[in-house]
């Protein structure tokens, strides 16, 4: 069986950090099946990228590089990854599911007569790829029906916040410039403003601290109460649904099964019940801290701490005390 390639997403010379959990789940499927892991930074002036991704354990770092690949398009990413692949030995191409792999991976998977395996959570034996259903109430194990091969990948995109960018192995990889034939006439597409770059819209899926609100706030300007206590921390104020469907907050802080999924190294949840269309949002959190006046909420299942009690309390006395340790 061949390897594993790993497609990383960067822009302007900068990682989307969802490329080392993409890689950590590469190196994970790479030793359960006895393969090689390789990956692949596509765009323009990548030295640096490149020469960062071969001190992990890889095999191969692939270079591709092009001046029509300098700004994101579909068409010049499926025509210059098509050839990547053709030219590797990966059985398998794993992506980061970030915007930009949605948009273009599953018109790639088409033109090997495959389909894109996305938003995957956990990968077995097998292997078997697992996604969630129905709001995440049933996962589901998802497999290549025929065997992978280089002539016939399968694709699969991970979920933010799965695999941990921490677990990356050390290594030394050989660095290796793809030839590309890519004319401006393939690229039909012209890029547009980016999805997360209008002045209204944040990137939670980025943000390391994140202070998350709940209905349990009750009123629109006890938000404020919220606020302070993400200031202080120098955290993201991200919201349930509920907030932003009142229009308390805008909805590109809403996390869950349809806002954003965030992993950040602390999700501070209050007045959050802990539905699962929420949990399936910010269960990739590597420490959550829970305020709910009700012992039973769902929440305190996933939370490594949890305060029972009134959130006007707890907030403004957190707050404080922060603020009192920074000063
Ligand atoms: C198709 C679909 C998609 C959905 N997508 C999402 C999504 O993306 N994100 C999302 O969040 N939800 C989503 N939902 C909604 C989800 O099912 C829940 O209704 C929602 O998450 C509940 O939000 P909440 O926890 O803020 O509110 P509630 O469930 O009402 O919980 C409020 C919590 O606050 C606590 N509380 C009340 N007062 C206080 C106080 N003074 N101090 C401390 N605690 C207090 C209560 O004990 C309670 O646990 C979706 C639902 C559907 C059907």
């Amino acid at each position: 069986m061949s390897g594993v390639l790993v497609v990383t997403e960067q822009r302007e010379g900068a990682w989307n950090r969802m490329s080392f959990e993409a890689l950590a789940a590469g190196q994970q499927l790479a030793a359960m099946l006895g393969v090689p892991c390789s990956a692949a930074v596509i765009g323009a002036g990548l030295s640096p990228l490149t020469t960062e991704l071969a001190t992990k354990k890889l095999e191969k770092v692939f270079s591709i590089q092009h001046d029509l690949l300098a700004e994101y398009t579909s068409d010049g990413y499926v025509h210059a990854l098509e050839q990547a692949v053709q030219q590797g030995d990966a059985s398998y191409v794993i992506f980061p599911h970030t915007y930009q792999v949605r948009d273009f991976a599953p018109a790639l998977a088409t033109r090997f007569g495959q389909v894109l395996i996305s938003d995957v959570i956990a990968v077995h034996e097998g292997p078997t790829f697992v996604r969630q259903l129905l709001q995440g109430k049933l996962n589901a194990d998802y497999r290549k029906p025929t065997p992978a091969t280089p002539e016939s990948p399968c694709f699969v995109s991970v979920q933010a916040g799965t695999f941990r960018a921490e677990a990356v192995e050390m290594g030394e990889a050989e660095i290796v410039a793809l030839e590309l034939k890519l004319e401006p006439g393939q690229i039909r597409n012209r890029p547009g403003e980016r999805f997360r770059e209008s002045s209204q819209t944040v990137d939670l899926s980025a943000a390391p601290l994140i202070v998350s609100v709940g209905r349990g706030i009750k009123e629109e300007e006890n938000i404020a109460l919220v606020q302070e206590l993400a200031d202080a921390l120098g955290a993201e104020l991200a919201a349930s649904r509920p907030i932003c469907d009142n229009g308390w907050l805008p909805m590109e802080r809403q996390v869950g099964s349809s806002g954003q999924t965030v992993a950040p190294k602390l999700y501070l949840a209050v007045g959050i019940s802990g539905a699962i269309q929420h949990l399936v949002g910010m269960k990739g959190a590597a420490m959550i801290i829970a305020v709910n006046k009700d012992e039973n909420a769902p929440i305190f299942e996933v939370a490594d701490y949890g305060v029972v009690g009134d959130l006007f309390e707890v907030v403004p006395a957190l707050t404080k005390a922060i603020r009192v340790a920074k000063s």
